[in-house]
């Protein structure tokens, strides 16, 4: 599925953070009523006959759609933290990044074995931040777990898909290759 709409609103930053990332910089389609309705619409159109119960949003671009999701598909919506961030008992994941390794936290109580599950955050580009947020989303055993971003990155050989497992039910809103 491709959005011109979504497309054309989104700003691209050159070299941000660091010189050769081109950086998609998802507030344009935030701050823009009519995106901010096609992403939550489109996304509501995918999701509302799969019995999702619970919406898990990474911190913090993926806080924004998720929230609104959440409401659309009358689910309860999560956050999955950077650690330290959530104040009760938490399940955590550590992971590989470039450099060094990074954790992420979920409230323990905050996911049950009968919840169906939709992770969702802004962006694909190497796929390791929402790996490890759907191992970390497995370990509260829920009934079924989907994954999805607003924007999937196939450009400079990254393939961000391709980390995941198989049976892995990805879907993205607009492709940039
Ligand atoms: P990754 O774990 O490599 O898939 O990175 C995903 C996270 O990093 C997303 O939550 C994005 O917010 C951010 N990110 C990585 N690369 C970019 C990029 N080129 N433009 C915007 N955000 C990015």
């Amino acid at each position: 599925m491709n959005n011109e709409t979504l497309l054309k609103n989104l700003r691209n930053v050159p070299d941000f953070p660091i010189p050769g990332i081109q950086f998609k910089d998802v507030s344009t389609l935030y701050k823009n009523p009519k995106c901010l309705k096609i992403m939550v619409n489109e996304l509501y159109d995918l999701y509302k006959d799969k019995g999702i119960t619970k919406v898990v949003g990474i911190e913090s671009r993926g806080f924004v759609v998720g929230a609104a999701l959440a409401y659309r598909l009358g689910a309860g919506f999560v956050m999955c933290r950077k650690p330290g961030k959530l104040p009760a008992e938490t399940l955590q994941e550590t992971y590989m990044k470039e450099y060094g390794k990074d954790t992420i936290e979920i409230h323990a109580d905050a996911i049950s074995e009968k919840d169906v599950v939709l992770i969702h955050d802004d962006l694909l580009a190497t796929g390791g931040s929402m790996l490890a947020a759907y191992h970390l989303v497995k370990k509260f055993n829920p009934k079924q777990t989907f994954i999805n971003f607003i924007i999937e990155l196939s450009i400079e050989g990254l393939h961000g898909r391709s980390v995941f497992p198989e049976d892995a039910e990805i879907t993205t809103l607009i492709k940039i290759e």
